[in-house]
């Protein structure tokens, strides 16, 4: 005789999933409409109606695991289409947000990013700390009233410099050291994920082959282009998407610049700041206003969505108000600089490094740990030979349920 299987419910884990925004978890009948319209949902084992049941039931161990709850990209076309209102789009969000937490290490940073409660100490901690660096480095407070230009000396009330007020090499040795915890977090958690996700599919296909294949669909956003009811979300995110790769590859030449071609070689074409003209200014600029020009679309397309389909929740707005800050600060800055107004500047550059520190450090316990653990997934699931595939219209469905209705 069969044994029947035996269910465990973590009602903890119900009651955060509902917290975390998939209040409307409980209102799913399970008719699967959802799976139907979602255009990213693979034919075999499709999402997000097993997720919803899943949740419904509380199996944390199962659903924290899931790579299924990263292959959505949060369109919300199935809440749009759910009968029931029961945001399925919202409870993959919770979900993805209670996944973030079980791989974070230490977990108690991982609740307090998604506390509001709690901001202020987040904010508090970097504040403090470039504070204190600044007050122990700034060669103001020390009497060096001049800095060598080469053999020229020059006052530094003639100038406005980032330097003058925190000198590269601790701003340097900060994010270095900031870096390294993320990255340590990062492949703590990734490791365990990984062995997770081969615990659940076999691997058919090598690797490195599904590696090369997913970065070709991300830097198209081909996923993203499926989803058919919120085209904002697909243009805000290659905004942010470039955005943040035109500016990494800035601040890459610009270390590569400084430390190899002015210290080592010696050669003082790459003295920072550079001019406007220069193509690298010219990346970077170009990277904040992408970066900027995509959270614009991004937090339009949230305050247009409808409320009874999608509800922002605070771990959204912390990420995207943030990256917000970081882009803003620094392009400000860049301004208020060329015009002259130091003390705008310092202060503006002050609060880009704090926000800049926060987006690093708080990167494995935000939702910006979507860029790790989404991308895993998606190798994994190529690697599994498993098939994100556009099937039936969203529009047709839609239509579908109208003429049922009239
Ligand atoms: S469409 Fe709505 S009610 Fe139907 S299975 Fe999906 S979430 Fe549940
Ligand atoms: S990709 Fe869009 S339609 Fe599919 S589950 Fe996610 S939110 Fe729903």
């Amino acid at each position: 005789m069969t044994q029947p299987n035996r269910i465990e419910p973590d009602l903890e884990f119900v009651r955060d999933v509902i917290g975390s925004g998939g209040d409307t978890l409980k209102k799913c009948f399970q008719c699967a409409t959802c799976s139907v319209v979602c255009q990213l949902a693979p034919a075999d084992e499709p999402f997000p109606r097993k997720e919803m049941i899943q949740a419904q039931w509380g199996l944390k161990d199962k659903l924290v695991s899931d790579p299924d709850i990263w292959l959505c990209h949060n369109c919300n076309d199935c809440s749009t289409y759910c009968p029931r209102g029961a945001k399925p789009g919202d409870v993959m969000n919770a979900l993805r947000k209670k996944s973030i937490e079980h791989y974070a290490f230490p977990q108690a940073i991982a609740k307090r990013v998604g506390d509001p409660k709690s901001l202020p100490l987040l904010i508090a901690i970097p504040a403090i700390l470039i504070a204190v660096i600044i007050g122990l480095t700034n060669r103001w407070w020390h009497g060096e009233a001049v800095y060598m230009d080469g053999d020229k000396a020059i006052n530094l009330d003639q100038v406005i410099k980032s330097w003058e007020m925190i000198p590269i090499w601790a701003v340097d040795v900060l994010f270095i050291l900031t870096g390294l915890f993320a990255v340590t977090v990062f492949a703590k958690g990734l490791l365990r994920f990984w062995g997770d996700l081969d615990a659940g599919r076999t691997r058919t296909i090598g690797v490195v082959q599904a590696a090369i294949d997913v970065v070709k669909d991300l830097a198209i956003h081909s996923n993203f282009k499926e989803c058919s009811t919120n085209q904002d979300r697909y243009l805000g995110h290659m905004g942010v998407f470039y955005g943040f790769v035109a500016l990494f590859a800035t601040t890459s030449c610009i270390v590569v610049g400084f430390y190899f071609i002015d210290l080592i070689l010696g050669i003082h074409v790459a003295k920072t700041p550079w001019a406007q003209w220069n193509p690298v200014k010219i990346m970077g600029n170009l990277g904040a206003i992408a970066l900027l020009a995509g959270c614009f679309l991004l937090i339009r397309s949230r305050l247009n969505q409808d409320e009874s389909e999608s509800a922002s929740s605070y771990y959204d707005w912390f990420l995207l108000g943030l990256v917000v800050v970081v882009g803003a600060t620094g392009f400000l800055a860049e301004i208020v600089r060329l015009m002259g107004i130091g003390f705008l500047y310092y202060l503006l550059y002050y609060v880009h490094l704090v926000s800049v520190w926060m987006l690093f450090a708080y990167t494995p316990f935000s939702k910006l740990a979507h860029l790790v653990y989404r991308t895993a997934a998606l190798i994994h699931n190529r690697a599994c030979g498993r098939e994100l595939l556009a099937k039936v219209p969203a529009v047709s469905v839609k239509e579908g349920q109208q003429a049922e209705a009239s």
